[in-house]
């Protein structure tokens, strides 16, 4: 079995015994059950299952921005629940990057100053040739002036990727960052995702719900219905794709289930 190979063995982020009630009384929803997970510094991590399992929200509370009703996360050796609202501001500025499917760029700003905004945030002094060398390294180096209007999905969730990056957060976390792109679009962000984990030490944290996206990680989470349902460590789209099936994740997802099959991937 493969185990505890991949990786420093260095904490980047944990989870302990988290849980995240939305809703009160007859509205309650339980998203999270007592979910414990830790995240080795270095490390690319996919996390799958099927809709409504709790994705989303354990991402949000990965990454400070929902706070669980009970449980721990630790960012490196910070405890988030010690935190008031100002450091927890901070952390995420500091610390943390995170990659939304819709992109979220602000429409009003240029590719460079969307770049720019997250150390201008932060009150880093923006040294044009870092910022520059993120835009190069994402390849969009001769579109600092155009607005996000003017790019494709591909070329806008680069400049995304780019802010996520540009203050070398020690952890990235992405939601279903592929899933607004073509097939052949998608490996190409996947890759620079990818890059940013070997080149800058980073750690990765990606949900998705396309196999293929999953296999570019070192190890695939699954959760079901807001618990952890299993694991794979360096997946295969297929061992993935098995594995979704087993937890009935294509129920209502037919046409993924069948790209799949087909090794179109999505
Ligand atoms: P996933 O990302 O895997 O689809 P989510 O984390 O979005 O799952 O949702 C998990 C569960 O929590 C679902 O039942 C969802 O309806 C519920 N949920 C998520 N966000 C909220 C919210 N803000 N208020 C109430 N319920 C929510
Ligand atoms: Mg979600």
């Amino acid at each position: 079995m493969q185990t505890q190979e991949i990786g420093q063995g260095t904490a980047a982020v944990r989870l302990v015994a988290v849980e995240k009630i939305y809703g009160t009384g007859d509205n309650e929803v339980a998203a999270l059950k007592r979910l414990s997970m830790t995240f080795d510094a270095g490390t690319f991590t996919a996390v799958m299952g099927p809709s409504g399992s709790g994705k989303s929200t354990f991402l949000h509370c990965a990454a400070g921005l929902v706070r669980p009703t009970r449980g721990s996360v630790l960012v490196g050796d910070t405890d988030l629940a010690d935190l008031d609202e100002a450091g927890l501001t901070r952390l995420r500025r500091d610390r943390i990057g995170f990659v939304f499917q819709a992109y979220n760029l602000l429409p009003a700003l240029t590719v460079l100053q969307n770049v720019v905004l997250p150390l201008r945030l932060a009150g880093r002094r923006a040294s044009r040739s870092q910022v520059l060398a993120v835009l190069d390294r994402v390849g969009l180096a001769d579109r600092l002036d155009h607005l996000p209007g003017q790019l494709s999905g591909g070329q806008q969730q680069r400049v995304a990727i780019a802010r996520a990056l540009v203050t070398r957060p020690a952890v990235v976390f992405a939601d279903e960052p592929t899933g607004a792109l073509d097939t052949r679009t998608a490996a190409a962000v996947l890759g620079l995702l990818r890059e940013s984990v070997t080149a800058g030490g980073q750690t990765l944290v990606m949900v998705t719900h396309d196999p293929v996206a999953a296999s570019h990680a070192d190890r695939v989470v699954f959760l079901a219905d807001g618990g952890f349902v299993g694991e794979l460590y360096r997946p295969t789209a297929e061992a993935v794709a098995a594995r979704m099936t087993r937890l009935g994740a294509w129920d209502d997802e037919n046409l993924t289930s069948s790209a799949v099959r087909s090794g179109g991937g999505r």
